[in-house]
């Protein structure tokens, strides 16, 4: 049975362990949506349904089905020491990777190529052709039944631009494998193994750590992340069946902060909220000197304070605030196809005429942030703020 958009209702709800109905009805709801275009046999899940997270993929091969899990979420430790304490206490050890600063992507195989679905399930244009210059093949054949999660990070990024990397233009680093269907992970030491043999870049291991001694190794590693403006660690099971956590340096956190300023009337109230309290309770935890209080201190309201008088100058003389990002592909076709792609996710963007550059094309991207330029014309104007 084949509805009008082409799924067999009654073979992908057994495949999903739900009645028909339900599935029919998810369908309706576009709690599962369609893909578009060549893609228009991949479903993601806009929401959690059942075990199966936001962001999963189901994949309709025609004689059989295929789930991608999405990417589960990470807590986050406000206080590193008990965090580990009540977190991992029935393991000897935990194990402490880079947190990079990137956006989250899969890499499957997917009619004989790889594609890159994002955090959201939808395959990004950009994502997939680095992925496919970047990534071995191979690897994929040979485990066809497993997903490649990782970080695209770098400066030439068109969702997280970050210039702390030592990067030219957009890598890719593993930081989890998983088993098709049930979204098992694979332990970290065979994890880095197969990346190692394949020839991937993988997130930095700083060490499998006792658990009496994580919190203050973990401690150091982020002073020295912080230093060089990195985002933090994430610790996790050497096993990866207890779920990781995510711990962040101040400098990250203030770089957050400092980009959410820029554009002071688009961003979310949590989001800056949250950055706030996590540096009290580090300030707290690390026991600081009057000295380092002050430090922070100024990192905290100069990331805050800094950026918003930027953006009120910028828009007394007449300019608009933008945030300003740059890709570079190989493919000419990908410039345009990735532009479609962000309109119908319904961004308002501009792109520049594409520029050769050796075997690339680059294409400087701007994002005309109106809410924050048009908030502040008008208390420039003479508007109240209520
Ligand atoms: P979450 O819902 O998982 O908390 P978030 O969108 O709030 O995600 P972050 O605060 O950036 O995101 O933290 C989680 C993200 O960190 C993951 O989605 C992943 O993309 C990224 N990440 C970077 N490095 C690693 C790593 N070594 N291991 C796991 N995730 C990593
Ligand atoms: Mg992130």
């Amino acid at each position: 049975m084949k509805n009008e958009i082409a799924i067999d209702i009654e073979q992908a709800a057994a495949f999903l362990d739900l009645s028909p109905s339900r599935f029919s009805e998810l369908l309706d709801k576009k709690v599962i949506r369609q893909n578009w275009d060549q893609y228009n046999n991949i479903f993601r899940f806009t929401s959690r349904v059942s075990d199966i997270d936001a962001g999963s993929v189901l994949l309709d091969n025609d004689d059989s089905f295929e789930l991608v899990r999405g990417f589960p979420k990470i807590r986050r430790a406000m206080l590193i020491e008990p965090a580990i304490q009540a977190n991992f206490s029935d393991n000897a050890t935990v194990v402490v990777e880079e947190k990079m600063n990137g956006y989250n992507v899969r890499v499957l195989s997917y009619k004989g190529k790889l594609i890159a679905l994002t955090r959201s399930g939808h395959v990004c244009p950009y994502s997939t052709e680095r992925a496919q210059n970047l990534l071995n093949k191979h690897f994929f054949e040979e485990y066809p039944d497993i997903v490649v999660y990782g970080e695209m990070a770098g400066p030439e990024n068109p969702y997280v631009r970050k210039d702390i990397y030592d990067i030219e233009s957009l890598d890719f680093f593993v930081f989890d494998m998983r088993r098709k269907n049930d979204g098992i992970a694979l332990p970290i030491s065979e994890r880095r193994m197969l990346a190692g043999k394949y020839g991937f870049r993988q997130v930095e291991l700083f060490g499998e750590f006792g658990i009496p001694e994580a919190a203050s190794k973990i401690g150091d590693i982020i002073r020295e992340l912080g230093k060089k403006g990195h985002e933090g660690v994430i610790i996790k099971d050497p096993n990866m069946v207890l779920q990781p956590i995510k711990y962040t340096c101040s400098e990250s956190n203030c770089a957050d902060l400092q980009h959410a300023f820029k554009f002071y009337n688009e961003a979310g109230r949590d989001y800056i909220y949250s950055r706030v309290i996590r540096e009290g309770f580090q300030s707290a935890e690390w026991n600081e000197t009057e000295e380092e209080l002050m430090e922070r201190c100024l990192r905290l309201g100069e990331s805050i304070l800094r950026p918003m008088r930027e953006s009120i100058k910028e828009v007394q003389q007449g300019t608009r605030v933008a945030d300003e990002s740059r890709i570079r592909v190989k493919d000419k076709k990908t410039i345009s196809e990735f532009k479609f792609y962000l309109e119908r996710l319904g961004l308002d963007i501009v792109f520049s005429p594409a520029r050769k550059v050796g075997d690339d094309y680059i294409v400087d991207i701007k994002k005309i942030n109106n809410s924050t330029s048009d908030k502040t014309l008008g208390i420039i104007r003479g508007q109240l703020w209520s």
